[in-house]
């Protein structure tokens, strides 16, 4: 049986990044050779990574002025990154959940960090609004899709200091007007390519403003000027993520995405929201995500929870146990994710009802 995939992170993949991956592990387009096998700097290699930075800057519109980088180290490496390009003298931070707070961690590690606003004591359920950001800070870090919460930003906000946004659970999920934000970030892992890679969209200019020495591994400008050619990048994890792009831009490019994304979030909201079994627990509706949707067992049937999981696993629902941390169930409904598996997960919570 194959199994719908809704596992969190690293999670599903189109059926054609899967399937021309392979084909170019087993033989890089009739050359006799494995794309694994490939020098990094090969007209072969360089050609990939090319077209996969141009359908970064295609698919999301960006600007001139701004580079696409492929690193290593995740999103958590980022989490030091950014303030240490970044970081002179204050930076202001939105907690919104476990990755953000980690995020904060690794800032106060810089000097002061204002926290503008928190949901921490609400179990991260909504996302704050009320809040100021400081007009001194060097930047202002936000994460926009806060995975293990289920909780997303779902609009590009104006701040008046430089924008920084982990995105790596909700990056290519909708357009993206990246001129407001001075760095986007996030692992591969959730809507683009196996663990391994990690992109960065920075807007050039907001470099060079600190005066710490920075390692050159950790420098932008190292990675800018070399086009990310520094050291070897993650051949096969950009390898795949070129099929991806080439699939997000045959599907129709990201408006597309947006569409079939805001479907599936709906239809699976809806049904949590009618089944008596279930029910969501972000507050505030407009806060909900439309990649990863956490739910939890009403509790009137509290002692169902496992019965749940076991009669959804025997019926080919892969992944949808919640993070540790918040319980319940999460269905990750990235962009690869067909209509098809949300409604087979809809049809067994259904079923699950009837025979409550
Ligand atoms: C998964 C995730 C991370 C961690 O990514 P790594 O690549 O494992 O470091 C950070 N932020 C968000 C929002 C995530 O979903």
């Amino acid at each position: 049986m194959k199994k719908h995939n809704f596992a969190a992170g690293p999670s599903i993949l189109s059926p054609y990044t899967v399937e021309h991956t392979a084909k170019g592990i087993l033989d890089l387009d009739n050359s006799g050779l494995s794309i694994m096998e490939i020098s990094h700097r090969s007209k072969e290699f360089m050609a990939i990574m090319e077209d996969a930075r141009q359908l970064f800057v295609e698919l999301l519109d960006i600007p001139e002025g701004y580079s696409v980088l492929f690193l290593q180290g995740g999103a958590s490496l980022q989490f030091c990154m950014v303030p240490y390009n970044l970081f002179k003298h204050k930076a202001a931070y939105l907690d919104t959940g476990s990755w953000a707070s980690k995020a904060i961690k690794e800032g106060k590690i810089f000097g002061e960090v204002d926290v503008v606003a928190s949901s921490k004591e609400a179990g991260y359920t909504f996302i704050p609004k009320d809040y100021t950001i400081p007009g001194d800070a060097d930047y202002f870090h936000i994460t926009t899709n806060n995975t293990i919460y289920g909780t997303e930003i779902k609009d590009d906000m104006d701040a008046p200091v430089p924008l920084v946004a982990d995105m790596s659970s909700d990056i290519f999920s909708r357009p993206l007007d990246v001129s407001k934000y001075a760095l986007i970030y996030g692992g591969a892992q959730k809507n683009l390519a196996p663990a391994g890679l990690t992109f960065v969209i920075i807007k050039n200019d907001i470099l060079g403003g600190v005066d710490r020495a920075i390692p050159t591994m950790l420098d932008y400008r190292t990675h800018i000027d070399q086009e990310s050619m520094f050291n070897t990048p993650p051949v096969v994890a950009i390898y795949a993520a070129l099929h991806t792009l080439r699939w997000y831009k045959e599907k129709g490019g990201l408006n597309a995405m947006h569409r079939l994304n805001l479907e599936k979030a709906a239809i699976l909201y809806e049904e949590i929201d009618r089944n008596r079994l279930f029910v969501s627990n972000v507050t505030n509706e407009e806060d909900r995500s439309i990649m990863n949707v956490t739910f939890i067992m009403h509790a009137d049937y509290k002692d169902k929870e496992a019965e749940f999981l076991s009669f959804a696993t025997e019926r080919g629902m892969s992944g949808i146990k919640g993070h540790r941390s918040v319980g319940g169930f999460r269905a990750s409904i990235y962009n690869a994710m067909p209509r098809s598996s949300v409604q087979a997960l809809i049809d067994t919570m259904q079923a699950f009802e009837k025979k409550v």
